[in-house]
């Protein structure tokens, strides 16, 4: 650690930010790939259209798709934008944790759960699931990281709290509610306690419902149309990592204590 604090702070966050986009470019790989089970290793990137394998100079974070102007150097075909707002949204989290938690325990935390909040808001976007080989391994690393920081008693009352509510939840709205859910939720509860995961589904459950309601106004949607939930609930989740504490003590003043 005394190696990297002698790292000028400048140098750093530029290095975090690097590190970002890279991130956020296997991020790419994971939402395109997980949904079909296929390997995330294993072959390297390649063209969807054309299968041409993308050289590595071609492969640099953003900075290729703006050389390339967003098409295939072998077939041009135009490839979609949302790869590199990937990778500029990753770059950002990571930025935005590097100021929030610093060089410490947090901030390596976060390095693994911010970019799988991306990979699992992109996909349940396309295809409403959240895959067990995020959730699985999150309820695994959420129960050992809240061992360690919040104790194992709140890391299981979390994971109780939020996996239960939302099983009756499914039980009782017959399928209105996934199982990718519940297992994502039960993850979050044992990462941050119960407290926090009830505000994780707060905000997850606030934000849903504007999204929600403007939908069915502008798009004129019907209510069965279901957006996913796991988008509101990555925000939710993000927004409990920067500001659960303070959030949770305003409401706790609110109540008058
Ligand atoms: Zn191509």
């Amino acid at each position: 650690m005394e190696f990297i604090q002698a790292i000028p702070y400048p140098l750093l966050t530029v290095a975090v930010f690097c590190f970002g986009l890279t991130v956020g470019s296997f991020a790419n790989v994971c939402i395109h790939r997980l949904p079909r089970k296929e390997s995330v290793v294993f072959p390297g990137s390649h063209c969807p259209a054309c299968s041409a394998a993308v050289r590595p100079l071609d492969n640099i974070p953003v900075i290729s798709y703006i050389i390339l102007g967003g098409k295939c150097r072998d077939c041009s075909i135009r490839i979609s934008p949302i790869y590199p707002a990937i990778e500029a949204v990753t770059a950002v989290l990571l930025l935005a944790g590097f100021f929030k938690f610093g060089l410490s325990f947090d901030f390596l935390v976060y390095v693994v759960v911010a970019p799988a909040l991306v990979i699992i808001t992109a996909i349940d976007i396309e295809h409403q699931i959240i895959p067990d080989i995020i959730t699985l391994p999150g309820i695994v690393l959420g129960l050992a990281v809240g061992t360690y920081t919040i104790g194992y008693a709140n890391s299981l009352l979390g994971f109780f709290a939020g996996g239960g509510l939302f099983y009756l939840l499914a039980v009782l709205s017959n399928g209105g509610m996934g199982g990718g859910d519940i297992k994502y939720i039960a993850a979050a509860g044992a990462l941050l306690g119960w407290q926090k995961v009830l505000l994780v589904i707060f905000i997850g459950a606030f934000l849903g419902s504007i999204v929600g309601l403007f939908q069915i106004a502008v798009q004129k949607k019907s209510r069965k149309s279901l957006i996913p939930f796991g988008p509101f609930l990555a925000t939710g989740t993000l927004v409990t990592l920067f500001y659960g504490n303070p959030l949770i003590r305003l409401y706790l003043d609110y109540l008058g204590r």
